[in-house]
């Protein structure tokens, strides 16, 4: 068997109807750079990564206004969730990759990972016989509401993560995972639902996730370096 390579691929077809912006929110600026820009650059950077995937949707009017990248091929086969645009691009990319290469799944929403996460990542998972993720220890006390909007009780916090990405494991089990039937928002769920534990590598709050409109600016901090 060969040795397992370590494949990028970035999930970049949503609307991001949440920052109520007029371009999809993976190309929003940060620091006059695209969102999704930002992380492909990351990924170029690390060298252990042997290649770059980036799911867009078919119709697509943006991506070809980012410069080339090395090592990064553009897919054009989003789908109508998430769930369903990492699994076509796992399906497109198919014939270049080996079974047992490691994916890492990443938001195009999540500008602030470094290549020393995704180096963090990869140490801490490649000897593993599952895979893993980036996440994070939850730090607040967490509630339960009713359908109202009041606290109906508190969940304790031992043992709680909130899971970020690179989510990183084997092709051929990803997409086994993926094709299952149930509906996930990320491919650990997916993994998890076959019986299997990903390893939970503790990540940063610097890779959150860029969601509602004031969410850039802390982005653009923490790209500076200043948060
Ligand atoms: O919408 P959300 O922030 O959860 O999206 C997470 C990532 O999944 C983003 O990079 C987004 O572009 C991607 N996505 C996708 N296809 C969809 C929906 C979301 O590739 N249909």
């Amino acid at each position: 068997m060969n040795v397992p390579r370590f494949i990028a691929l970035i999930p970049a077809a949503g609307v991001g109807a949440r920052m109520g912006a007029t371009v999809p929110k993976q190309y929003a600026e940060l620091l006059a750079k695209p969102m999704i820009e930002h992380v492909m650059d990351t990924f170029v950077d690390c060298d252990q990564i042997h290649q770059i995937f980036v799911v867009v949707s078919a119709d697509d009017a943006y991506i070809d206004d980012i410069p080339t990248k090395p090592r990064t091929q553009i897919l054009r086969c989003g789908g109508a969730t998430r769930q369903a645009s990492v699994t076509n691009g796992l399906q497109a990319m198919q014939s270049q990759v080996d079974p047992n290469d490691w994916i890492l799944v990443h938001d195009a929403a999540r500008p602030g990972l470094t290549v020393t996460l995704i180096d963090k990542l990869i140490a801490a998972v490649k000897d593993d016989p599952v895979g893993g993720l980036l996440a994070l220890p939850v730090v607040d006390t967490i509630k339960r509401s009713d359908a109202h909007g009041h606290a109906d009780h508190t969940v304790s916090r031992e043992h709680l993560w909130a899971a970020q990405t690179p989510q990183m494991f084997k092709h051929a089990q990803l997409l086994i995972a993926l094709q299952s039937g149930s509906h996930v928002t990320d491919e650990a769920s997916a993994i998890e639902a076959l019986g299997l534990k990903p390893t939970l590598v503790e990540g940063s709050p610097r890779n959150f996730k860029v969601t509602l409109p004031h969410d850039v600016l802390l982005a653009e901090l923490y790209i500076k370096g200043i948060a």
